[in-house]
């Protein structure tokens, strides 16, 4: 895909949903922080629902850590992993609290170093509470970057380093939604829906299925 598609790739993105975010409930950067953690390996839809009391009865780091890890458990025993997902955000908003007032830090090197969170969710912190150009490669972007030929690798880190240089400067901050929205409502694992993709004429899929 040249630099013109690609433009036009995002410029078409763009046009259909100009305000693009996350699925995700949060009222504070600190519960965008624990409902990504949440999210690993588990739908936007299922942390939704837990964190819905979570966040009404315990919406700070301070009232979190309070919970304490037992207590927490029972909030989010619905969500995949939760016993190590409590351990994680108990300890977290431990560090938070104690390190850093009580905010959550807006470099990658202070998000890296608290427990569950990795490059992907430092990522989608600092692109969506602080705004910054970052993607976050997960399963959706993996596949489309590599079905399209928009950013081909064989790794999220690989898949990654190539959007942040083909994603045109002015679609960077928001390219993280755009790609993971078509990527779970459009360019879907099994079969794609390339018969209502408004990039049909410029992606690469060998297998794409006009209808
Ligand atoms: S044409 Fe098909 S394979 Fe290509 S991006 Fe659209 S849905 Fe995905």
């Amino acid at each position: 895909m040249n630099a013109a598609q690609r433009t036009e790739f995002f410029a078409r993105l763009h046009a259909a949903n100009p305000a693009p975010t996350t699925e995700l409930e949060y009222g504070s950067p600190f519960q965008l922080l624990i409902a990504v953690i949440l999210s690993a390996q588990a739908t936007d839809v299922s942390v939704n629902k837990a964190t819905k009391q979570l966040f009404a009865d315990a919406p700070t780091p301070a009232a979190m850590a309070a919970l304490g890890e037992e207590r927490l458990a029972d909030y989010i025993k619905t969500i995949g992993l939760y016993r190590t997902k409590a351990k994680n955000v108990v300890a977290t908003c431990r560090i938070l609290v104690a390190n850093h007032g009580g905010e959550v830090p807006a470099t990658r090197e202070a998000l890296e170093a608290l427990p569950g969170v990795g490059r992907k969710t430092a990522n989608v912190v600092l692109n969506t509470a602080f705004g910054e150009p970052t993607i976050a490669v997960d399963t959706h972007i993996f596949r489309v970057a590599n079905r399209t030929g928009l950013a081909p690798g064989r790794t999220p880190l690989a898949v990654e380093q190539k959007l942040l240089k083909a994603v045109p400067a002015p679609y960077r901050r928001d390219a993280h939604h755009w790609l993971i929205l078509h990527g779970r409502y459009i360019c879907t694992a099994r079969r794609p829906h390339c018969e209502r993709c408004p990039l049909v004429d410029l992606c690469e899929y060998k297998g794409k299925a006009l209808a």
